[in-house]
């Protein structure tokens, strides 16, 4: 049989969660929390299962829980806010949306594992700009110059995955006046890690622009937020002709997300702030695992946002970072993700991504580890 994706093998967080598990290492490579979410909303979510909320919920999500997001993000409950399975199927979702084959789409490298595939998987044409190493910033002009007649999105993501930038308020005025000039582009915000955000750096939501927000499908998550990756619960907000589109998709794909689940954090987001807390709970976790760190055998990029940090071994060894990825997994007992995997063409810039939403114990164990670890880098 032909393969619709012949590029695409196993996930690396499939397989690097796989590896961790076999040799009992340190799981720092797939995003995920290592510790557990409010039981406020673990009881919920058992009241609701337990009371009558199991069947098939309306296809654009409880009425209940659009309210909340109304009431947080400023998005029409019954026309502009859809419920989805995860930020996941949001992104598919608004990608079919807008791309028929044969359109261009602008993917910003490195880029999240999803996109390339949900955009081939719709005959869409990649057209990859590439964040300039090694500060990450986006080369505007280089966008610009990419255009073409053909083009139809921009994928963007701020926080950033895997490079924790975070956009300033130049890119989205540059972004405004791309999408000015271009009345055919729509753009697609992946804004899943809004609330982890360091050293004073602000979220800005492509929402917040009115000249975006007409054109753009805002995708978020309650995974990071709520630590719930395996709730899969997401939303897409959108401007009601792009939500039409959306939703036509969306009741094909899933028809509708977890029932109880959606009862239990609209009764969450209505009772609590919890979110308020998560950059300072994240960057005093970063700081532990930093400050643990020898820097002469790991060198930290900065990070801006999300939960993972980035460290490089470029000083001390050329192999490629798949290699040394397996090798410190391994023998060092630290799971990473190569960022290489996160480029079309693999680019290796010897750098590999920690996630930093472990508990204290496993951030101290896993730094004194890698502090031992240039001995299987030689
Ligand atoms: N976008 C980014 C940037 C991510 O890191 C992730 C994974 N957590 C997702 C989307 C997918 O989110 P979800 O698990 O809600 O589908
Ligand atoms: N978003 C998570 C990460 O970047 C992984 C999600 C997944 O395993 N698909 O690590």
């Amino acid at each position: 049989m032909t393969s619709r994706l012949p590029a695409v093998g196993t996930s690396i967080f499939t397989r690097m969660t796989a590896l961790a598990n076999s040799v009992n290492a340190l799981n720092l490579a797939q995003g995920f929390p290592g510790f557990e979410p409010d039981p406020v909303l673990a009881e919920r979510l058992a009241y609701h299962a337990s009371h009558g909320k199991n069947q098939y919920s309306p296809a654009a999500g409880v009425p209940e829980l659009r309210h909340q997001l109304a009431l947080k993000y400023g998005y029409h409950a019954d026309t502009e806010i859809t419920v989805t399975c995860g930020a996941s199927e949001a992104l598919f979702s608004a990608i079919a949306s807008v791309v028929s084959p044969g359109d261009e789409v602008i993917i910003i490298e490195p880029a999240y594992d999803l996109y390339l595939p949900a955009v081939q998987l719709q005959g869409g044409i990649p057209v990859f700009v590439r964040m300039k190493y090694p500060d990450f910033t986006i080369d505007w002009q280089e966008v610009q110059d990419r255009i073409t007649a053909r083009t139809r999105l921009i994928l963007l993501n701020s926080p950033h995955n895997p490079t924790g930038k975070v956009l300033t308020a130049a890119d989205i005025s540059a972004l405004e006046q791309i999408v000015l000039q271009h009345p055919g582009l729509f753009v697609v915000s992946d804004e899943v890690y809004e609330h982890i955000l360091f050293d004073g750096h602000q979220h800005l939501s492509l929402s917040q622009s009115p000249v975006l927000r007409e054109r753009t499908f805002i995708c978020n998550s309650f995974a990071k937020t709520y630590h719930i990756t395996g709730w899969k619960t997401g939303y897409c907000l959108a401007p009601e002709n792009l939500t039409r589109e959306l939703r036509k998709i969306h009741q094909y794909i899933t028809f509708c997300t977890f029932t109880p689940a959606q009862y239990a954090l609209a009764d969450y987001l209505e009772s609590t702030n919890s979110h308020q807390v998560l950059s300072e709970f994240y960057s005093r976790k970063r700081d532990l695992f930093l400050s643990t760190l020898d820097t002469a055998v790991f060198r930290p990029l900065p990070s801006e946002g999300t939960f993972f940090q980035n460290l490089s071994y470029a000083h001390l060894c050329q192999r490629p970072d798949t290699e040394v990825s397996v090798v410190l997994t391994e023998k060092a007992g630290v799971a990473s993700i190569p960022t290489s995997v996160f480029y079309s063409d693999a680019t290796d810039h010897h750098i590999l991504r920690f996630c930093f939403a472990k508990d204290d114990e496993t951030l101290l164990a896993a730094a004194q580890r890698l502090n031992q670890a240039s001995r299987f880098l030689g």
